[in-house]
């Protein structure tokens, strides 16, 4: 983590004090001034702040259910960002595991461990995703069959690892991915001539969509240790 955001986390000051700290050369790093609020330091290093060693906060683990038309940004931009729908103290220092379209809603996960948002998100980690999906045309006979095999999405080199569709309705569907590509699921379907009118996450992982749209909710430590 950046010193600065360290200090934000470890202490009540905001980021922006944080930084008028580090400029002040009041902070230490094992024992050495440090003057830059970028430096990279760890929970283990020695910390210090006008002479008091600094202990982090515990980490926090965040399941948000975000509405319709929101940004999963820090930002507002062309809508309002899905942080508006937090009120939490540093929010600022939250980071989201995996990003959802402006128009998709469902589970988010919020966090300020790297580490555990690394675990979900890296290629290999295979963490599981599932959507219930609502579809322009009726789903056609071997769009099951070919997900499963994994189709060549436009643009790029590699097929999609295996993916599980189960269908709901004639137009809607539940679909299980284990990748996090751009826009994956809407350039699934059409790759298959079909459109995705409406997208929702209802599962990460083993963690299950539980509550209304703009509601959060910490995780529990169960289900921070189980989701990996
Ligand atoms: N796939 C998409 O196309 N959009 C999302 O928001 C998530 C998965």
């Amino acid at each position: 983590m950046r010193l600065d955001k360290y200090i934000c986390y470890s202490s009540d000051l905001t980021l922006s004090q944080a930084r008028t700290h580090i400029a002040n050369q009041q902070v230490q790093v094992a024992g050495h001034l440090c003057t830059n609020p970028a430096q990279q330091v760890h929970e283990h290093n020695n910390i210090s702040l006008a002479g008091q060693r600094l202990t982090p906060r515990p980490a926090r683990y965040i399941m948000l259910h975000k509405r319709l038309n929101t940004l999963c940004s820090h930002q507002d931009g062309a809508y309002p960002s899905l942080f508006s729908d937090l009120d939490l103290e540093k929010a600022e220092l939250l980071h989201l595991v995996g990003r959802l379209d402006a128009d998709t809603t469902g589970l988010v996960l919020l966090t300020d461990d790297g580490r555990w948002s690394y675990q979900l998100t890296h290629p290999q980690s295979g963490c599981r995703k599932v959507y219930r999906v609502t579809l322009r045309s009726e789903l056609a006979t071997d769009t099951a069959q070919l997900f499963k095999q994994g189709i060549l999405l436009q643009g790029e080199a590699k097929p999609t690892l295996p993916a599980i569709l189960t269908p709901v309705t004639a137009k809607e569907v539940l679909l299980t991915i284990t990748e996090g590509r751009f826009h994956q699921v809407k350039r699934m379907f059409a790759a298959v001539n079909n459109k995705v009118l409406a997208l929702h996450r209802e599962q990460v992982g083993n963690l299950q969509l539980d509550l209304a749209p703009r509601e959060w909710r910490y995780l529990t430590s169960a289900e921070v240790m189980a989701t990996h």
